[in-house]
């Protein structure tokens, strides 16, 4: 076997070579960090906990036909994915509104918008990750039109299943972020990771209650406690729901 190398190291996971040049592993940390790395702290049990819910998820969207650079979970902090050349664009995806969009349009927390909104932000962490209008994605180059048409569509079929998924664990989606890259093929695929970190998720069963509600990284964002309690709810309801498949 030769020499494992980290190939980049993010906020949430470390992404080492393997044997095969088209595979990469990724390793989930329980590093947490938030608004641009300014709050950094330590969530116990989150690598584990969000590689299992990623892992599911990214099996429960293949299965639905969203192709994704998912291979396999070799170990409990550990996912194998396709190599891609990742677009730097956070698509974020929202049916409720919450976080940026109340902070820079006025809309009141927990608005239900008549249709989900995609957005672009430009993945940029010394420019802080700004909101991009569609000509100044192209200004940049930092994806061709028809990528855009391409993840705009993916984006939404993806929320459309996760939505339904989310219902059948009692948990509303607010709102998410999805990353995407191109594999050797030129083709897109959805990559990155979908769980607690990268989600907004509301309990049904809490939701007239703002901070009882949040089962998703505000916990820890807003200092509401119970943070790995949380985390550990969702990947338990995520499991119960695939297995009733
Ligand atoms: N999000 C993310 N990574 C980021 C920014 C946002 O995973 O770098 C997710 C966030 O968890 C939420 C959604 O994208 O589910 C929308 O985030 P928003 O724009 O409201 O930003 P925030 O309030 O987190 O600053």
């Amino acid at each position: 076997m030769s020499v494992q190398t980290k190939v980049y190291e993010g906020k949430a996971k470390i992404l080492y070579t393997t044997d095969d040049p088209e595979i990469l592993l990724a390793d989930f940390k329980d590093d947490a960090t938030a608004f641009n790395a300014q709050k950094r702290g330590s969530i116990q049990g989150k690598g584990n906990i969000n590689n299992s819910i990623s892992s599911k998820l990214f099996q429960q969207l293949e299965a639905y036909g969203i192709k994704t650079h998912y291979i396999d979970s070799p170990g409990p902090n550990q996912m194998r994915v396709k190599a891609l050349k990742i677009l730097p664009l956070e698509v974020v995806v929202r049916n409720i509104a919450a976080g940026s969009l109340c902070k820079q349009t006025g809309l009141a927390l927990g608005t239900v918008l008549k249709q989900p909104l995609v957005e672009f932000y430009y993945k940029n962490d010394e420019l802080g990750d700004p909101l991009l209008t569609g000509d100044r994605l192209f200004l940049l180059e930092l994806a061709t039109p028809e990528q855009v048409d391409t993840i705009t569509h993916l984006a939404l079929q993806i929320n459309n299943f996760l939505c339904d998924f989310f219902r059948r664990c009692d948990i509303t989606l607010v709102d998410f972020k999805l990353e995407f890259g191109l594999d050797s093929q030129q083709q897109l695929l959805l990559a990155d990771e979908i769980s607690p970190d990268t989600c907004r998720l509301w309990d049904n069963s809490a939701q007239s209650d703002p901070n009882l509600r949040v089962l998703d990284k505000d916990r820890f964002r807003q200092d509401l406690g119970n943070v790995e309690n949380a985390y550990q709810e969702v990947l338990q309801r995520v499991l119960k729901a695939v297995e009733s498949n």
